[in-house]
């Protein structure tokens, strides 16, 4: 059944006709080829990965990429249109998985990746025959990013890797990771980026994660044991992985908060078309003033999440990152809070029916969970927008 949505007319004002056709021509192909497959590939733990061709034969895998290697070279603007019509699939775990592969693990390669670098990793990555995932996390550490241990020392012409990664999405068939080791000394300084090709000897994935939510793709552990990478694999300079790190996290938590925009509206309007056929008490359930009330403050506080996303935006399509810091962690932290919100209470509103698999909304409850501690918690979060507050900024 279609649905009018709860949220209609709110575009940004920067969108031309060629972002309405983009984020309706993903959408579409979401709607069509993703969604249907949705509960079972929660089910089964994984999707094809023809999705990949397919999104590469769409043209979205390389959108704000260099147009040397086959990116479009587009802006964030399209990044929202191409995630706001993907959401559409109405799996997060293959939503996240993708975005992985776009905007988490490679916009640090096509912004500091030389030339070579770049035709090897990115150029087969934005025509789907390539997907990557991105290693930072640790067992021993994730929001203390800079206390990485998994090592690369020097041998030659080579670094040789040794440690573990665990939590990492697509890590199961990656065909490379853009990977965080410590080529120096202890803290924040000594942290590098390099490209590691998973076909590497020494290189194995570990556990396949039994998670909450985002089942349809795998977080793994990753194990490195004297794997050898040709020193030209190293991403930008040495030592300075950490600020790449954090330059690359304004993508993935912007991309975090689009998702959750996206997934409350979706939720809404599903909860709002139940509520008018189910009925209690002799009338739809979505004539209770209690739940008219409640959906109209969750509208009003879903367009408000999105307008704060969108000057995040606009901050980063003035081409510095960094200086998108504040806004970026502001909008992370309120579009992924108030998704919980908004989860809790379009499950609540289906009653038994919404603690059912088959109801979109059993699987979103779920997945939402995840929006507040990947790529940066809330507290996290609440910590970069003091720091910059107290910076004047
Ligand atoms: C499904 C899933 C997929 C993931 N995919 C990836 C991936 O692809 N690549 C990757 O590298 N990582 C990935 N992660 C890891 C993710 O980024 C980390 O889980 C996240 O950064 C939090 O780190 P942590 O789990 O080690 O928690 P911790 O850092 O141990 O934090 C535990 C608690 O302490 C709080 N805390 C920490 N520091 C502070 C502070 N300064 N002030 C107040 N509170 C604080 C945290 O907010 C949190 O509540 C994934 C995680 C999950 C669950």
């Amino acid at each position: 059944m279609s649905v009018p949505s709860v949220v209609p007319g709110s575009q940004p004002t920067a969108w031309t006709d060629e972002h309405r056709q983009l984020r309706e021509t993903v959408k579409r192909y979401a709607e069509e080829q993703l969604a249907p497959h949705r509960h079972e590939w929660d089910k089964a733990g994984e999707f094809p990965k023809s999705v990949f061709k397919d999104l590469a034969d769409l043209g979205v895998l390389g959108i704000r990429f260099d147009e040397k290697v086959g990116g479009l070279g587009l802006d964030w603007w399209y990044t929202v249109a191409y995630v706001e019509g993907l959401s559409h699939a109405r799996n997060a775990g293959l939503v996240m998985s993708v975005l992985v592969d776009t905007d988490m693990a490679t916009p640090i390669i096509d912004e500091i990746g030389t030339p070579e670098q770049k035709e090897e990793f990115l150029a087969p990555l934005i025509r789907g025959e390539k997907v990557a995932a991105l290693g930072v996390s640790e067992p021993g550490c994730g929001s203390d990013v800079a206390a990485i241990r998994t090592t690369a020392k020097k041998d030659g012409g080579d670094y040789v890797i040794n440690g573990q990664k665990t939590f990492i999405t697509n890590g199961a068939f990656a065909d490379f990771v853009t990977l965080a080791v410590r080529t120096g000394d202890e803290g924040h300084g000594g942290i590098s980026l390099v490209l590691f090709p998973t076909n590497t000897p020494g290189f194995t994935v570990g556990r396949k994660l039994d998670k909450l939510g985002t089942r349809a793709v795998d977080s793994c552990e990753l194990h490195f044991d004297n794997c050898r990478i040709p020193q030209r694999y190293l991403l930008g300079q040495e030592n300075a992985g950490f600020y790449y790190v954090m330059t690359n996290f304004q993508g993935e938590r912007l991309v975090a908060s689009l998702t959750a925009n996206m997934g409350m509206e979706l939720s809404l309007q599903d909860a709002i078309a139940y509520g008018k056929e189910r009925k209690a008490f002799g009338r739809p359930i979505s004539n209770f003033q209690v739940w008219k009330h409640k959906f109209a403050e969750h509208i009003t506080a879903l367009e408000a999440s999105r307008a704060l996303t969108w000057l995040a935006v606009e901050r980063l399509n003035g081409g510095n990152p960094q200086a998108a810091t504040k806004l970026v962690s502001q909008s992370k932290l309120f579009a992924c809070d108030l998704a919980q919100k908004v989860a809790y209470d379009c499950l609540q509103f289906h009653g038994g029916y919404g603690f059912i698999e088959e109801y979109d909304i059993a699987r979103q409850f779920r997945d939402v969970r995840l929006l507040p501690i990947g790529g940066g918690t809330a507290e996290v979060m609440k910590e970069i927008i003091w720091k910059w507050t107290e910076m004047g900024l």
